[in-house]
């Protein structure tokens, strides 16, 4: 159910991902206009009608599966697997044009923060210190010349720091770990192939979303 759930609100996915990634309201690969109002952001099925949506309905439907599979009937399950598809909305755009739009990563905070905060009061200290310290330290690493991460990718790492936290410190060291162990690998495979530009060529978001996955999933959460 929580696949089927996964992979349906994804099929809305493709139209909004375009949106978020490109200012103006036409279609990168044909030229078409998207319809103004709520119809040109609202839409199941490829963003436009020259483009494809397999690829986010399955990775949202393989994502929320997982979850459920491995987390079982817990309370704070509805808000993860909304979160889930959020995070693959948020890794498709970075994949895309290398952005992680403020009101998304924003609202990922409010979907999953809020819940778990009502479910487990009694970790928000830890949850706020992990999210501070992350964003901390990202934020030290984005200001250093060539530290290679943007803003985007500090503001998400705070904002997943805080949704691991509610797991516990280990939760935290483990997503972590796992996203920098992921990035290390897909760089080093883009490298030897050839592919690998100079500067922040490699998108930081998917891979951090990923490695809170894995962590969720493996470490046992909330
Ligand atoms: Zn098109």
């Amino acid at each position: 159910m929580a696949g089927v759930f996964g992979g349906a609100a994804a099929a809305f996915l493709p139209r909004i991902a375009h949106r978020f990634a490109y200012p103006e309201p036409v279609c990168r690969d044909c030229g078409r206009d998207f319809p103004s109002g709520v119809s040109g952001w609202v839409h199941a099925g490829a963003a436009c009608g020259c483009g494809g949506w397999i690829g986010p309905v399955l990775a949202s439907a393989a994502v929320a599966a997982l979850l459920a599979g491995l987390l079982g009937p817990v309370l704070s399950l509805p808000a993860l697997l909304l979160a889930a598809v959020l995070g693959v909305l948020l890794a498709v755009i970075d994949l895309r044009c290398l952005r992680l739009p403020d009101p998304l990563v924003g609202g990922l905070a409010v979907i999953a923060g809020v819940p778990l905060a009502l479910i487990e009061p009694a970790r928000i200290g830890t949850a706020v210190a992990a999210g501070v310290l992350v964003g901390t330290g990202y934020l030290l690493v984005a200001l250093l010349p060539g530290g290679g991460l943007g803003l985007g990718d500090v503001k998400l790492g705070a904002v997943l720091g805080l949704v691991l936290g509610f797991g516990g410190w280990p939760a935290v060291a483990v997503g972590f770990a796992a996203a920098h162990l992921i990035n290390g690998v897909v760089a080093g495979w883009l490298l030897a192939r050839g592919r690998a530009h100079g500067g922040r060529a490699l998108p930081f978001g998917p891979a951090l979303l990923v490695g809170a996955l894995i962590s969720m999933t493996f470490i046992g959460y909330a």
